[in-house]
């Protein structure tokens, strides 16, 4: 295996590519599959095998969750104050290997190296945030029940599973288990069989900071298999699952099964409402960086472009203009704007959406086809834009590649109707410099959030979740998070 890359590799990268196949990272140690099977790991920006993982039995997973579960009771047991300083550490240690993380992420993911350095300092944040959040939480809190003397008293829950995609493998591990681990429960995560690199530098790197054996445990291989297996265990206390709705729904069922809690992150086929008094030319911009971010492999990204037909013609040249400009390259190639999509699978579905778009109807503006890149022949789009009727199956599908489908609209209402006639519900954006409309529609827009004049915004402490197709359960990043992780017990004592 070698890996074929613009720029050298970090030597603390060639050094973790070096020690490939992966086990599995389970209680403190590796962990392999006993029968052997492995499964590749792509570049996608070269389309070269540059590692293997181990791909795990449903029994080697279940004896994982049992091994989180052991570890339960004294990780859970440490106070407050000596738990979040243990997790600290690990995030300083995270922040420190920032480099070598985010260039295993862009060689795995097809990351572009800059934007993977910000997921890395995402997990960062996000595990700072909670642990802060968690050293604030009343263990006993007194329920006010005239006659009674009650309390709350909440504790974590044991050993949680985490299900997550390919297309932010390190930042939304830190949005999944932080959370949980600050709150005192231990964690199995199953990352996707693409991208599981990162997941198992993790949990390596949590071992050598001291997080204690079994807290934070990495179980790989196939959805079929491993994910199946562990969405099934009956001895996981909650699952979190983030991907498609396919799956999400099988996972979901699993879990009812087991009466299981379980929360959904799921896909999304997001809208941006673009009125007339905008400045066209940067909202065109901020609109085409966003669908192009990571490829557009990103759920809450607008997909459908509603452009108020008075500046509808303008809005597409700038938008063709720009997108156009973007240099499509290797994620390692410092020069690139955008790179590949993740696997040869997704580049089909996406370049079949984009025909069978067509063939419906829809007209291609800008790119609609497969990028050239001088000295790779990794999973390369262009920038696309198409443009028709919304009942384009173009329009109604999550296609997850940089395309984005455009329609006029003439008024606010026709507008609304237009981004909640859709069976996801994540996220959408309105841009205007009308503040009162601007807060009409968002509101009226059906999903879990709805952002003015930007897209694809997160902050710490701000909900981030789905409704409808998009989710449910809960979401991620806030404070709610975290009280998700602690079950509840109502203590009463009547009194006299
Ligand atoms: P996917 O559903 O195919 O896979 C997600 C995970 O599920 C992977 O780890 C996979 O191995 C596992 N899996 C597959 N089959 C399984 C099964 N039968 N049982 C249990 N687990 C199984 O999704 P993907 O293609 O990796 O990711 C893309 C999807 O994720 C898109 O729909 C995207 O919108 C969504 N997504 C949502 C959010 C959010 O926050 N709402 C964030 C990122 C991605």
């Amino acid at each position: 295996m070698s890996v074929t890359a613009p720029t050298k590799l970090l030597p603390e990268v060639e050094a973790f590519l070096s020690q490939s196949p992966y086990p599995c990272f389970v209680g403190g140690q590796n962990f392999p599959a006993a029968s052997g099977d492995t499964i590749a790991t792509i570049d996608p920006g070269s389309g070269d095998q540059i590692a293997e993982i181990h791909d795990l039995s449903a029994d080697e997973v279940d004896r994982a969750v049992e091994i989180a579960a052991g570890a339960f009771p004294a990780w859970s047991a440490l106070s407050q104050k000596d738990r979040g300083a243990i997790l600290m550490r690990l995030a300083d240690a995270v922040e420190q290997h920032k480099p070598v993380i985010a260039q295993i992420e862009a060689l795995d993911a097809g990351k572009i190296e800059a934007q993977a350095q910000g997921d890395v300092q995402n997990l960062v944040d996000t595990l700072r945030y909670f642990v802060k959040l968690a050293g604030n939480v009343e263990t006993r809190e007194k329920i006010d029940a005239p006659g009674f003397d009650a309390w709350k008293y909440r504790q974590p829950w044991g050993a949680c599973a985490f299900i997550f995609p390919w297309n932010f493998p390190f930042l939304l591990i830190g949005w999944g288990i932080s959370p949980a681990l600050a709150a005192g429960n231990t964690v199995v995560i199953k990352p996707a069989e693409d991208t599981s690199l990162s997941a198992i530098y993790l949990a390596r790197l949590a071992k050598e900071v001291g997080v204690p054996d079994g807290v934070i445990n990495v179980i790989t291989g196939s959805g079929a298999r491993a994910g199946a297996a562990l969405s099934n265990n009956s001895q996981i206390k909650r699952m979190s699952f983030t991907g498609s709705p396919e799956v999400g729904r099988m996972v979901g069922e699993a879990c009812g099964r087991n009466l299981v809690p379980v929360k959904l992150e799921l896909g999304g086929k997001g809208a941006a409402v673009v009125f007339d008094d905008v400045d066209v030319a940067e909202t065109a911009e901020k609109l085409v960086n966003a669908i192009t971010f990571h490829s557009g492999q990103v759920c809450c990204d607008a997909t459908r472009w509603l452009v108020q037909d008075t500046i509808y013609d303008e809005f597409v040249q700038e938008c063709t203009t720009r997108m156009k400009k973007l240099r499509v390259g290797h994620p390692l190639d410092p020069a690139s704007d955008m790179g590949p999509v993740v696997n040869a699978k997704q580049c089909s579905r996406v370049l079949g959406y984009l025909e069978k778009g067509q063939s419906g109807g829809a007209e291609c503006l800008c790119g609609g086809d497969e990028a050239e890149v001088e000295g790779f022949t990794g999973h390369y789009i262009k920038p696309t834009l198409l443009a028709g009727s919304l009942d384009n199956v173009a329009a109604q599908d999550e296609i997850f590649g940089p395309v984005a489908y455009l329609t006029k609209f003439a008024s606010e209402d026709q507008a609304i109707e237009m981004v909640n006639d859709t069976d996801y519900g994540l996220a959408n954006s309105v841009w205007t410099e009308d503040d009162k409309r601007a807060a009409r529609v968002a509101e009226a827009m059906v999903a879990g959030n709805s952002w003015i004049n930007a897209h694809n915004v997160f902050a710490q402490g701000v909900p981030y979740g789905g409704v409808n197709k998009s989710g449910m359960g809960g979401g991620v990043l806030s404070p709610e998070t975290l009280m998700d992780y602690y079950r509840s017990t109502s203590v009463v004592r009547p009194l006299g």
